[in-house]
């Protein structure tokens, strides 16, 4: 769907009168309606306002005008997050606490909030994002950094071209235009107005092979989310997880080397567990090298009507932690986060009506923040929207053993250390010399693509790191960095020197 903007599309605009933004909205949604475009963005229709005016020669609308004018809103982080759901779909899997309902993608519940949408879409990829698009920008947020998050079952293990489809038509709808095959979709898109700049996907660390992460790539994937769930592989047996505590670290040592980013999914509180037992698998996530996870998604246990656990605690077997052993479990968990991982999500986002038994307070991050719990982790310390003089960060570089390499975590952050701006996750392999750029992260308020204002985004805290990783890359030996881009990033790094090779962008480092 392109949007037509016609002349009198434009004229009929000028004529308005709205007093407000939601005005302004319901505007926007008369004339989508009227001359069957989709719903236009803010900055697309001042643009072709000003030139209606300029065209015609007429005196501007003041109202419409300062309306049209008034800054998009921004997500603290700069880029608007857009979860997809697949399609329902057989899991290989066979484990005791996942959801299995019918009609959803195994382990994700109906009344989930992005299920919903998904469901509300008939899990149809091009309209799950052309709404979440439309619904962003109605609210009057900018949408052209969009992290493309797709959930579901077990990604490797549907259809190969059930895949390619689903991401060709993701691009498709972030283009607003179809594509002969996926490479055109995502060239149109390392342009576009909204741009992808990154592919999060979910699957089993049994799943990771050589041959799986280069196809994840051709998808333009930069993030892998897999289900760990535990490091005691009684746990793991238990709960018929089908798989080792080995397989997982080998799983990650090759996401490591093809330089993504990657998130773990840990569940305290499994049948078998005891604090104890939870408490040793976070503290050898940080401690044995062989993991070392970059963000985790901890999802304390709970029963739900739809998994095999939900026999187990009716018979007695299996009781989840109550509030109070929660609590202090996650307390104790999040003095021993390094100041280099980020905790995503510390509770899952299920409706309390499908809680059979098991945590129910949703919002625990923020009452342990009221307790004042502090936690060095990145997102307890991310910049919110704050401009900040260069002289005023400090940059740091913590190093750390991962699978047989070297991770630099480069940061700029306050002498107190208790905000951090910007951020390079950099990997050099043990086994090779070319060096990886997992990440690049700047945080505070975001200006459109382009714009030349002085928001923390743009102190050139990027470019600074950059430079700074190139060289830590280069005083150790390594001939060549390559950049884990998303397609709608590269264009930032073909303008720092970089050069497109299999799906990575790269640069030679000499002396
Ligand atoms: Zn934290």
């Amino acid at each position: 769907m392109t949007h037509q903007i016609t002349k009198e599309l434009i004229r009929d605009l000028h004529q308005s009168r709205p007093q407000t933004i939601e005005d302004l909205n319901q505007l926007k949604r008369d004339l989508a309606k009227r001359y069957g475009t989709g719903i236009i963005s803010h900055t697309t229709l001042l643009g072709t306002y000003r030139q209606f005016l300029a065209d015609e020669k007429q005196e501007a609308n003041e109202d419409l005008l300062g309306l049209l004018k008034r800054r998009a809103i921004r997500t603290l982080s700069g880029v608007a997050p857009i979860t997809v759901l697949t399609k329902p779909y057989p899991c290989p899997g066979r484990c005791v606490y996942c959801p299995t309902e019918r009609n959803m993608p195994k382990s994700y519940i109906a009344s989930e909030p992005a299920a919903q949408r998904a469901l509300q879409n008939k899990f149809d990829p091009y309209d799950q994002v052309r709404n979440r698009i439309d619904q962003l920008e109605m609210n009057g947020h900018v949408a052209d950094k969009i992290e493309l998050i797709v959930l579901g079952g077990t990604w490797s293990f549907y259809e190969k071209d059930y895949q390619e489809w689903f991401i060709k038509r993701c691009f498709e709808a972030a283009n607003e235009v179809n594509s002969e095959t996926l490479g055109e979709a995502q060239t149109i898109n390392e342009t576009a107005e909204h741009r992808i700049i990154g592919v999060t996907l979910e699957t089993r660390p049994d799943y990771i092979t050589e041959e799986e992460l280069w196809r994840m790539r051709l998808l333009g994937c930069t993030h892998v989310q897999i289900g760990v769930q535990s490091l005691d592989q009684a746990i793991l047996d238990l709960i018929k997880r089908d798989d080792t505590v080995e397989g997982m670290a080998k799983a990650t040592k090759l996401l490591k080397e093809f330089g993504f980013k990657f998130t773990y999914h840990i569940m305290p509180g499994l049948p078998g567990a005891t604090p104890e037992k939870d408490f040793e698998t976070f503290h050898m996530l940080f401690s044995d090298e062989r993991f070392q996870p970059d963000m985790l998604k901890i999802y304390p246990t709970v029963v739900v009507q739809s998994s095999v656990m939900y026999q187990w605690w009716k018979a007695g077997k299996y009781k989840p932690y109550n509030e109070e052993t929660l609590r202090s479990l996650l307390i104790k968990i999040k003095k021993i986060i390094p100041p280099y991982v980020r905790i995503n999500r510390l509770i899952r986002d299920i409706p309390g009506n499908d809680i059979i038994d098991g945590n129910l307070v949703t919002n625990l991050r923020q009452e342990l923040q009221r307790e004042g719990v502090s936690c060095q982790c990145i997102r307890c310390r991310e910049a919110k929207g704050q401009k900040v003089k260069l002289e005023d960060a400090e940059l740091v570089d913590r190093t750390y053993a991962s699978s047989g390499g070297t991770e630099h975590f480069i940061s700029f952050e306050s002498p107190d250390r208790k905000t951090i701006y910007a951020f390079v996750r950099l990997y050099l392999p043990g086994n090779s010399k070319q060096a990886f750029v997992r990440e690049l992260h700047t945080y505070g308020e975001m200006i459109p693509v382009g714009s030349e204002k002085k928001a923390v985004q743009h102190t050139g805290f990027g470019k600074r790191l950059m430079a700074e990783t190139e060289k830590v890359a280069e005083a150790n030996g390594f001939k060549k960095l390559a950049v884990i881009a998303g397609i709608g990033v590269k264009e930032y790094y073909r303008k720092l020197g970089y050069r497109d090779e299999n799906t990575y962008v790269v640069k030679t480092l000499e002396k």
